[in-house]
């Protein structure tokens, strides 16, 4: 019960990448930096596993950007033609590259990450992969007749990265489509159908990450416009509560989503975040526990997974760690007290 698990990403050790920054670019390159990731991977395995995170994962030491990291090795996509793109609504601009062929995966792209971290954990192990959805909100469209089509077709390949990571012992994969809850009229039209198409036939459990964002500038901002309730959750979890993913991350901590979205996903395992990831503030493990006893006033406590908002890429280290301390800590409380 209220078993433990973060959304996926966890700071890069200053000898990997320049600490506190998001897609901040490599100290090393070559083999030297293979193992330098390798290390970085190991250090995050085996710190979640002593603070008691049940199912973890490799902290996405592996990829700079969570999208990007598996785009590099599709074929079909035009790297040196950028596209200046307003991502998740115009919430920020980045120049992004342009699909300009059919998308196709000629490789394995993460298969000798998951090698490395399914050898180094007996725990329960999750990977993330970004969902075809955001796929398509973070790269520009020169080929496809529609966003919709192009989506199916990340939704394909991922489904053929998604399987070989089963494979290799993946017990649970989640898709990240931070894109949901700013697109919910294409979540509900084609968002959701990509997505299980990606997730389709998978002898693992599924699972898929939709959140508010890292705690960046911009986002900051674009919540400040969301007003006093953010109800974005509630247009798309009936059509997701619907699917056949298994479980579904969100942000709870300190977040404006009103607990009673729960009650939209009775049918899913809920991995409910009890730490937010936006704020240098420490919670407590008595902060984490009120967290998940609002949960429990909407969903069985065997269906509610303890977990972080989102990613924790951007924080710094010890903060990090501190904060999966608490995390562990909440969720023993929560046990002790309703077990
Ligand atoms: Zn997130």
């Amino acid at each position: 019960m209220f078993k433990t698990t973060i959304a996926g990403s966890l700071p890069k050790p200053a000898w990997l990448a320049e600490p506190e920054k998001l897609w901040a670019a490599w100290r090393s390159e070559g083999t030297e930096l293979v193992q330098a990731k390798r290390d970085a991977a190991f250090v995050w395995i085996k710190e979640q596993e002593e603070l008691g995170i049940d199912t973890v994962t490799d902290g996405e030491q592996f990829r700079s950007h969570f999208v990007h990291g598996f785009l590099e090795s599709i074929e079909g996509i035009d790297w040196e033609t950028k596209t200046t793109m307003g991502i998740r609504d115009n919430r920020y601009e980045v120049d992004v590259p342009t699909v300009t062929a059919p998308v196709r995966r000629t490789r394995p792209v993460h298969g000798d990450e998951v090698r490395f971290t399914r050898a180094h954990t007996n725990h329960a192990f999750k990977f993330t992969l970004p969902g075809p959805m955001t796929i398509c909100d973070t790269i520009a469209n020169g080929y496809y007749d529609t966003r919709a089509d192009m989506a199916m077709a990340f939704a394909e390949v991922l489904n053929q990265e998604a399987k070989g990571l089963a494979a290799l012992g993946v017990d649970v994969i989640q898709f990240d489509e931070p894109a949901f809850n700013v697109f919910m009229d294409d979540a509900n039209e084609w968002g959701i159908d990509a997505l299980e198409r990606a997730a389709d036939g998978l002898d693992c459990k599924t699972a898929v990450h939709i959140c508010y964002g890292y705690g960046i500038e911009a986002n900051i901002q674009w919540k400040g416009t969301l007003g006093e309730e953010w109800r974005q959750y509630e247009r798309i979890f009936p059509a997701i509560n619907a699917s056949r993913i298994d479980q579904v991350s969100l942000e709870c901590a300190n977040s404006h989503v009103p607990m009673s979205v729960l009650s939209l996903l009775p049918d899913k395992e809920l991995m409910v975040g009890v730490i937010d990831v936006a704020t240098d503030a420490l919670e407590t493990p008595e902060d984490v526990l009120r967290v998940i006893e609002e949960a429990m006033q909407y969903a069985d406590a065997d269906r509610i997974m303890p977990c972080t908002n989102c990613g924790m890429a951007p924080l710094n280290r010890t903060l990090a760690e501190a904060k999966l301390d608490s995390l562990a800590k909440g969720a023993e409380l929560a046990r002790k007290r309703h077990g």
